[in-house]
């Protein structure tokens, strides 16, 4: 099959690298003229490794990145540990796969060079996909610049703002889900006794909270701050912000989350935007994955992830018997109940996070502390749906 990728995102080019691997040939079409990502850390969870590992990209994800420790929530503003779970050796053992923090740079490097090493994908870039035409027979990826790319199927990984999702489906823009992310990447010498813990860290406030990890084999650490804010208005939905607000927004935080605000030379701001889940990801030659698909709160860590597991199972189902409708059908129903209901979970996890009176958080975060002292495992067990899952033994 001749199949035509719309963005070259890590959704794109991972469903690029599994779909060359069930032997379909592949055009990658990204607008930007060259590939990035920006310059911030991502975890990448067993599930979205085992992927990896089928691509065999494992080790490479593994070696550009860090394994925590452990998981941990902590209070904002104590620094009191409300609980801390292992991961390192856990995530292997249990969930049969390791956990990963990467620099997004680093991981799109080793996607990019995967992709370019395959004489079946070809990669265009600077070259933004407009909209389609299909027949029965084919489908048309119509470029700003004019031209019109024929292939069999158009995969529409063009993100969160997706050009071919509104085509599909009809415009209708993403919601502003009333949350603001703070990001930056610091080196960890620059942080001294206030560099966060080698774990993946959840410091939670009222209305808000941080994320600290490692990255690239511990040299660098990674700040996300979650802030509640009612409207987002200026136009782009990202642009440069600066120290002093993010430290106004976190100023009764602990020393290594304010530490490592003040040591940042470059601070990002994001509004976070999802979307209900969608009714439909396909249509006649056209299939949605990644973030055009069911954009999510980043509060499972599983945007990227999805798009991951989303690309294998897009692959493995265009490689079965039967017409392409019935294989973008088997795509979509393998994928849109298990999306959503991640998307719900990200979703409910702000307001976990976000617990603002003294009550309801002695009364959310108490029985998580008693519940991790004396079942660890039961906690650690109710993610064990995303963590555990195996899109590529599925198919095996
Ligand atoms: P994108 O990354 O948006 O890529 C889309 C690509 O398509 C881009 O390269 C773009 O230039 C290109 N494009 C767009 N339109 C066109 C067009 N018309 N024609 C051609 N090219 C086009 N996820 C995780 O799994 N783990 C995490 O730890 C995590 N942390 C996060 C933290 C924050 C603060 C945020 C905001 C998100 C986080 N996510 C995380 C979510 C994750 O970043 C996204 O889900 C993921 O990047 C989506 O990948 P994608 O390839 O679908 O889309």
């Amino acid at each position: 099959m001749k199949v035509i990728i719309a963005g070259g995102g890590i959704g794109g080019l991972t469903a690029a690298l599994c779909l060359q691997k069930f032997g379909h040939d592949v055009t990658v079409l990204e607008q930007a003229d060259a590939f990035s990502e920006v310059g911030a850390g991502i975890q990448i969870s067993p599930n979205g490794m085992k992927v990896f590992r089928a691509l065999e990209l494992e080790k490479a994800v593994v070696q550009a990145g860090f394994l925590p420790e452990s998981i941990e929530m902590r209070m904002g503003h104590s620094g009191r540990r409300v609980f801390q779970l292992p991961l390192r050796d856990y995530a292997l053992k249990q969930w049969g796969a390791p956990y990963i923090h990467s620099h997004r740079a680093d991981l799109l490097d080793v996607l990019k060079n995967a992709v370019l090493a395959q004489s079946n994908i070809s990669v265009r870039m600077g070259e933004a996909v407009i909209g389609f035409q299909s027949d029965v027979n084919w489908i048309d990826a119509v470029l700003e610049r004019g031209e019109r790319l024929k292939a069999d199927l158009l995969v529409g990984a063009d993100g969160i703002h997706s050009v071919v999702r509104d085509q599909l489906l009809g415009p209708e823009a993403p919601a502003f889900t009333g949350n603001v992310a703070w990001r930056a990447v610091v080196p960890t010498d620059a942080l001294g006794e206030n560099a966060p813990p080698p774990t993946a860290c959840i410091w939670v406030g009222p209305g808000r909270h941080a994320v600290t990890y490692r990255l690239r084999g511990g040299t660098l650490c990674n700040f996300v701050g979650v802030v509640e804010q009612k409207d987002w208005t200026n136009e782009s939905w990202t642009e440069r912000g600066s120290a002093e607000r993010a430290l106004a927004d976190f100023s009764d935080f602990h020393p290594v989350v304010q530490t490592l605000i003040k040591k940042s030379d470059a601070m990002y701001r994001w509004a976070l935007f999802d979307r209900e889940p969608l009714p439909t990801w396909t249509g006649p030659r056209v299939a949605l994955l990644g973030d055009a698909a069911h954009p999510m709160l980043p509060f499972l860590a599983q945007g990227a992830v999805q798009s991951i597991e989303d690309a294998w199972v897009l692959a493995e189902a265009l490689s079965q018997e039967g017409p392409l409708s019935q294989q973008l059908e088997t795509y979509q129903t393998a994928r849109r109940a298990r999306t959503a209901k991640i998307q719900a979970g990200a979703r409910a996890n702000m307001t976990l996070f976000h617990r603002r009176l003294w009550l309801t958080q002695v009364g959310t975060y108490g029985p998580m502390w008693l519940a991790a002292k004396v079942a660890p495992r039961w906690v650690q067990g109710r993610n064990a749906y995303i963590f555990k899952h195996d899109v590529t033994a599925e198919s095996a």
